[in-house]
């Protein structure tokens, strides 16, 4: 048992906590940082500024709470999805992680389950423990892809009060075929299967890929999460969202905390959507990027899944635990995920994919 477990079991922790470990992706300060998926461009000098002077707006009245509502937030989230949405369809929170956890607060619980297909994202099961939420882990095929039928099949056996679907997958990289949505969502009919499909990175999509928004109408179980923590390059901000019928949101509103969106936070997203487009042009840069390293991976002999997000995971090394270590000790820090011979890295700018590669490369050759 490590210290931390030690001072931990003096205390009375609830039972189906004791002895589980937080979420842990290492924060190291190194040149490169290629490791959580973030978006490693500086916002562009107007987006900034525009934050800035919406921010000092937003102190001038930090003595009173915030819009509980968030509505201003909600429509021009609305405006940016598009898709018919208005702000009746939209919630958010702090950070997507936080939407996912108020969904499971509602839909979950003790009682209850969620599913969800591994390898997928980590925070998924503490998640789950976290809101006193049985997991459950679905299967996929060898090569990491899912078909509508297993899954459908999966879903139906276990049943679940939750599934949350990963498209783009986390940390494979793949978006799913839409038909394993719709064929989720009719396998969790008559169990009132709440679905949520996590598009966290979304707008890295190859150009021709369907969102699960567009399988909204007429589906009330349906819930599309998003965030700006990828895209929009507001990691710190700490700012996710969700379009879903509106009744999902007044679900939520009975769990959320009140003003749990703070006025610095509402004001900085809505500053940020409204240059949505000089953020966006980043999204192109950091696609060709990744798709530079697709090519270049497998170049070097390694076999890198097609990836719709904005990192690449990649399978053929030998010792990703050795890898990991030398990529490190060169400044390079990218994310051993525990899966035998895979490694992830997220898609940096130019001058980063750059070092990424060319140690990559020195590695591989010795
Ligand atoms: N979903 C997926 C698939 C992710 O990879 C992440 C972050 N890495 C999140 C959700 C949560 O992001 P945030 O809380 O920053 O919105």
């Amino acid at each position: 048992m490590n210290d931390q477990l030690q001072r931990l079991s003096n205390l009375p922790l609830r039972e189906d906590l004791q002895g589980l470990s937080p979420y842990g992706a290492p924060q190291i300060d190194v040149p490169v940082m290629l490791n959580v998926n973030e978006n490693t461009h500086q916002l562009p000098p107007a987006v900034h500024a525009a934050i800035v002077e919406a921010v000092s707006d937003a102190v001038a009245g930090i003595n009173r709470y915030p819009d509980r509502e968030f509505q201003e937030l909600r429509t021009a989230l609305a405006r940016y999805l598009g898709h018919g949405l208005s702000q009746d369809n939209i919630w958010a929170a702090n950070g997507s992680n936080e939407v996912l956890q108020q969904i499971l607060q509602a839909f979950g619980g003790p009682g209850r389950t969620l599913m969800s297909f591994p390898p997928t994202y980590s925070m998924y099961p503490l998640l789950a423990s976290g809101t006193g939420t049985t997991y459950i882990a679905g299967d996929r095929s060898s090569d990491f892809t899912i078909t509508a039928a297993e899954a459908a099949k999966q879903v139906k056996v276990a049943a679940p009060s939750v599934v949350i679907l990963c498209s783009p997958n986390n940390p494979t990289g793949t978006a799913l075929p839409l038909d394993v949505i719709e064929a989720v969502y009719e396998a969790g009919r008559e169990t009132k299967t709440v679905v949520i499909v996590d598009e966290a990175y979304e707008e890295f999509a190859h150009a021709g890929t369907s969102s699960a928004l567009t399988l909204l109408p007429g589906r009330q179980r349906l819930i599309v999460s998003r965030t700006m923590s990828k895209a929009f390059a507001l990691a710190g901000a700490r700012i996710g969202y969700l379009a879903a019928a509106p009744e999902i949101a007044d679900a939520l509103r009975l769990v959320r905390l009140p003003y749990h969106l703070s006025a610095i936070t509402q004001a900085t997203a809505l500053a940020a959507l409204s240059h949505a487009p000089a953020l966006l042009a980043n999204v192109e840069d950091i696609k060709a990027q990744r798709d530079r390293i697709v090519t270049e991976l497998r170049t070097m002999g390694l076999s890198p899944a097609p990836s719709d997000s904005n990192f690449v995971f990649f399978g053929g090394v030998p010792d990703p635990q050795a890898a990991w270590r030398s990529l490190l000790h060169e400044g390079v820090l990218i994310r051993d995920v525990g899966i035998p011979g895979y490694l992830r890295v997220s898609a940096g700018t130019e001058a980063e994919t750059t070092r990424f590669l060319d140690s990559l490369r020195r590695l591989l050759d010795q």
